[in-house]
């Protein structure tokens, strides 16, 4: 073949897998990392929304749990993968705002080295403990913490987690404290306050209140403003006599410099997710709060991460949690 006809050829084949490789994401299955333990309630948001998300795009999303110091080693993996659409991590409010002020040696930059790609569901926490523990309401849970002082422990899913955010607001509202038990996710730590080795938590509505509705922990409060329709009887912390509020939002990121067609797609994916009425139905039975499609947007999004981080930063800095 004569050296013009094979660049001729090459030309041609050129030109016909560059719109054809734009067009093809997703061409394999897509990895969601998830930075905490199978069975808590990011890995189940993450396998809800994931099932629904992967029939959107037409390609398998494999769930991968990578757990440890509280996500920042699975946001570290999400950081260093290929910008391509095939590695996106789901995370939360400690995740990907808290942990940005709470871990300052992490060798990557948490909201530089990332990309958001959308907004998912809010939970708000509850106050639980074990049936073993002698409190029918908050103010005696508060009152049998504060007289036992050191043989109290509740669980955590690591510093910067949602459930050690939820203790430091618990800590602030009532003044009692408990020691933190580390966990690598709250599934584990939920079959923990089920068996009374440990006995408290401020835990995720999605984690907990399958399990408060079983009566195989109590619920003392919900950390949201009004109460909740999924759970009407559970008084909220300031009809309870201390008032708090806090929910833990949940979203996706991507590598920084992955292409915005490719996070524009993501985001459209799991925004027609969470349109899916039987998803909606589940995750408000739950106790979670949708975001709007608006709020889905990448854009929108990305600008909401950063108001939490103005509004967490003087939070956490006040509370002197650090971990270099
Ligand atoms: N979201 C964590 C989990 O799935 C728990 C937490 O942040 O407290 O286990």
């Amino acid at each position: 073949m004569s050296i013009k006809r094979r660049i001729a050829l090459a030309a041609i084949a050129v030109c016909l897998s560059v719109p054809a490789f734009g067009q093809a994401y997703p061409a394999k299955p897509i990895t969601m990392i998830v930075p905490f333990a199978a069975g808590g309630p990011t890995d189940a948001l993450a396998r809800i929304l994931g099932e629904r998300m992967a029939k959107e795009l037409g390609q398998q999303i494999i769930i991968e749990n990578v757990t440890g110091a509280a996500g920042t080693i699975a946001m570290a993996k999400l950081a260093r993968a290929a910008p391509d659409g095939y590695t996106i991590g789901i995370g939360h409010l400690g995740t990907n705002v808290a942990n940005a002020v709470i871990y300052t040696k992490l060798g990557f930059d948490l909201l530089g080295d990332l990309e958001p790609i959308t907004r998912l569901p809010a939970n708000p926490m509850l106050v639980v403990s074990s049936t073993a523990v002698p409190a029918k309401t908050l103010k005696e849970l508060v009152d049998y913490l504060k007289a036992n002082p050191d043989k109290v422990s509740g669980g955590t899913a690591g510093m910067g987690s949602g459930s050690h955010l939820g203790a430091l607001e618990f800590n602030k509202a009532t003044a009692a404290k408990y020691q933190l038990v580390p966990y690598r996710g709250t599934g584990p730590a939920m079959q923990d306050l089920i068996a009374n080795q440990i006995q408290v938590m401020v835990d995720q509505s999605s984690n907990a209140l399958p399990q408060a509705q079983a009566g195989k922990i109590r619920a003392y409060a919900v950390t949201s403003a009004r109460r909740s329709p999924a759970m009407p009887d559970i008084p909220t912390a300031a009809e309870a006599g201390f008032p708090m509020e806090i929910a833990i939002w949940n979203g996706l990121w991507a590598p920084k410099g992955t292409p915005a067609a490719i996070v524009d797609k993501l985001a459209a994916a799991a925004t027609a997710a969470l349109a899916e009425p039987a998803v909606r139905k589940r995750m408000q039975e739950l106790g979670m709060d949708l975001p709007t499609a608006n709020e889905m947007k990448p854009a929108a999004f990305a600008a909401f991460q950063k108001a939490e981080f103005a509004k967490w930063k003087p939070i956490l800095e006040a509370a002197g949690v650090k971990v270099e």
